[in-house]
């Protein structure tokens, strides 16, 4: 929405009343002198007419810690949502970028901007996340190759990236997979028979569940730091 759009909606005074505002040098948008109706107003802009604050939003961007247990979703009558341990005043304002089961541990992302979170769930950006598996039978070596290959997902009508396998023991291993589908990794493994005992996710794109964040944790991930594909 453009400065002259903004204004005359906000204060509800029209766009004559934004224009003029502008004119008289009464509009500061992030503490800068605008007079130009046309500028884009972005959603975590400051906007200040006349002294009085139109809009303050500060971008939000969390890594939590997620436990087994709690769920993801901002609201629950049940289980403890992943808002729930987020105990600040601004934490209703959050959503995830991109979801875990209940009993999977490790890094969730939460923020309140929307083009971020898009930028890492899009499945066109083909983000790499990176789990740590543990599985009731010994993994093959036809579902490693498998994984490695690419897997089709007939309810959602795709065939996985290939995703990377580090074997760590015979019932253990890291997996990057390059998609988000509803109980991917646990689906993967049941084709072959095998479940899934404990699920932890280390990594989403470029941010690594740091070894100080222990479960119930989080920590505000710096703006600077925060990655934007395109
Ligand atoms: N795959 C799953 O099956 N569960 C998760 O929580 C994440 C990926």
């Amino acid at each position: 929405m453009t400065l002259l759009q903004f204004i005359a909606k906000r204060t509800g005074k029209g766009r004559r009343f934004a224009k003029a505002a502008l004119e008289a040098g009464q509009v500061f948008l992030n503490k800068i002198q605008q007079s130009e109706g046309r500028v884009e107003v972005g959603k975590f802009d400051q906007l200040e007419l006349s002294g009085e604050i139109l809009q303050q939003r500060t971008a939000r961007y969390v890594m939590l810690h997620k436990p087994a247990g709690a769920v993801s979703a901002t609201q629950d009558r049940e289980h403890t949502t992943v808002i729930d341990l987020i105990k600040t005043d601004w934490a209703h304002d959050l959503h995830l970028a991109g979801r875990l089961d209940r009993a999977t541990t490790g890094l969730v992302i939460l923020t309140n901007d929307s083009a971020f979170s898009e930028s890492l769930t899009q499945p066109a950006q083909k983000i790499p996340k990176t789990y740590l598996i543990h599985t009731d039978l010994p993994i093959p070596p036809d579902a490693i190759a498998k994984f490695r290959s690419g897997m089709s997902f007939d309810k959602e009508k795709i065939r996985t990236q290939p995703a990377l396998v580090e074997m760590l023991s015979e019932t253990s291993c890291r997996l990057t997979i390059y998609e988000g589908k509803h109980h991917q990794i646990k689906r993967m493994f049941l084709r072959y028979g095998i479940r899934v005992t404990q699920l932890h996710r280390e990594t989403i794109g470029p941010y690594q569940l740091p070894d100080h964040l222990l479960p119930r944790k989080w920590m505000a991930i710096d703006p600077s730091l925060v990655f934007n594909p395109s």
